[in-house]
């Protein structure tokens, strides 16, 4: 519930931090605040409010709306007892059974409020969440918000369909030209030039190419979560788990192009076709990926496929499997003295001209990354020791990286070779070098018995 103020008192007993606190939120409304105290003890210098240094009378609480107690003693019990024979509702500091209303934990982007509420549970959970929202919404959404007001009479006369005019509302709030126009003090201008493009019907499909991570909601990145909200299809592939793709705007259409292997699955022809056709629908189109969308996402042709139609495109990192399975166990890809950099690559087809490639990497101290292997990783061993990586090098394979279902192998090269063990099921990096034995893979399960040498 929101509560009317504006030309009444909200009043506040006491006069010491607690009171202070609630000054700090008070003050945001259009009331008039007003603390009663015998001892003033807190800095209220700089706040709108009438500071009264003595007990508390019946008559503080004429006109008052709220009443805030956040002091004990004589004059509590009396202000409570007051407030309640006159039916102001009633806040006591620290005390949810006596309170008539709680005050929420509010993100404030006025005319926007977001509150945040836990019942006085746990007002400490209450300020993580505030500070997680407060993250996600731009320091001038409330005054781009002020401009969907000002304009409102306007789209209405100007777009007549409910949809096109939601979109128009969309475009506003979360284009970023808007959000800077604003910052110099020309919103007003970008967004009746961005109603009249939606009005006379020029508004242009757009393609963000989104990395959706590991397949975890929480390691999706702010902006990737932010387009998913704005998109009106989204286009994923089969290895985005339904639990990051739900985290899409509910009504958007959703089209999985790559169903799970043996099953019809659109070619990268028919995906780069796709996402160009709904673009110049006029729709916005969240291409998500698994990882980041430039490693082994072929980002490639479908940039190359929005350029040639002339389609807008914006690329959202997401972290990439390799390096998800890193922070899962506590690998440092690179380390000083041991590995200078790493290497990701792509198993799958690689030849032998790769192969020696990376043998003599791995020998020269880098780390590899072998994305896309898991079905071929002892043959892809058995190939590195062949072009002289030594075979006792450590090997860590990482299932399912960044997710719940995580499982690990570790290893060296001639173990992996030796491997007898079916890894479970889900997508696998293979991390093959000098600093794989750096990390804490003491859980994994051995390949074919055998452990790391750790440097
Ligand atoms: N763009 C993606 C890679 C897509 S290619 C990225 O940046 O991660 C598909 C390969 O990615 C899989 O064969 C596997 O090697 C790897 N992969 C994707 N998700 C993974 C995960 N959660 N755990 C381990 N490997 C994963």
């Amino acid at each position: 519930m929101s509560y009317k103020v504006q030309g009444q008192r909200i009043v506040i007993l006491g006069g010491g931090e607690e009171a202070l606190n609630k000054v700090r939120l008070v003050t945001k409304t259009t009331a008039s605040v007003v603390i009663i105290s015998r001892h003033i003890d807190a800095a209220f210098t700089g706040f709108p409010v009438e500071l009264i240094q003595r007990a508390f009378a019946p008559s503080d609480l004429d006109n008052a709306a709220l009443l805030f107690v956040a002091e004990q003693g004589p004059d509590a019990d009396l202000a409570k007892a007051e407030a309640r024979s006159r039916g102001i509702p009633l806040n006591v500091v620290d005390v949810p059974a006596e309170c008539d209303f709680y005050t929420p934990s509010i993100v404030d982007r006025a005319p926007l409020t977001v509150a945040i509420s836990t019942e006085g549970d746990a007002p400490v959970l209450a300020r993580l969440v505030r500070a997680r929202i407060e993250a996600m919404l731009s320091p001038r959404i409330g005054k781009i918000a002020g401009l969907a007001g000002r304009l409102r009479k306007a789209a209405e006369s100007l777009i007549h369909d409910g949809a096109a005019r939601r979109r128009f509302y969309e475009a506003l709030v979360t284009s970023p030209e808007i959000e800077a126009a604003e910052s110099k003090g020309q919103g007003l201008d970008a967004a009746e030039a961005l109603l009249a493009q939606h009005a006379n019907g020029r508004t242009q499909g757009v393609v963000w190419l989104i990395g959706a991570g590991p397949g975890s909601e929480d390691l999706l990145t702010l902006r990737a979560q932010r387009l998913l909200q704005e998109a009106d299809v989204i286009v994923h592939d089969q290895l985005v788990p339904g639990v990051v793709v739900d985290m899409g705007r509910r009504d958007a259409e959703r089209i999985d192009v790559g169903k799970a292997k043996g099953h019809h699955s659109f070619s990268q022809a028919q995906i780069n076709t796709l996402i160009v056709r709904l673009a110049l629908q006029g729709k916005r189109v969240a291409r998500l990926k698994s990882g980041d969308p430039m490693v082994f996402g072929r980002a490639g042709e479908e940039i190359a496929a929005l350029r040639k139609a002339g389609i807008a495109y914006q690329i959202v990192p997401g972290i990439s499997s390799a390096l998800a399975a890193a922070a899962d166990t506590a690998t440092p890809v690179t380390l000083r003295k041991v590995s200078s950099g790493f290497v990701t690559a792509t198993a799958h087809g690689a030849d032998d001209g790769d192969l020696a490639h990376w043998a003599s990497l791995a020998q020269a101290g880098l780390t590899l990354a072998l994305y896309m292997g898991k079905s071929i990783a002892p043959d892809v061993a058995a190939r590195l020791v062949a072009h002289g990586a030594r075979a006792d090098l450590p090997v860590g394979i990482v299932v399912n990286a960044g997710r719940s279902t995580m499982t690990t192998y570790s290893g060296c090269l001639q173990s992996l070779i030796d491997c007898q063990a079916t890894f479970s099921d889900g997508p696998a990096i293979i991390f093959v070098g000098e600093a794989v034995g750096a990390g804490d893979w003491a859980d994994a399960a051995q390949l074919a018995g055998m452990s790391f040498k750790v440097a």
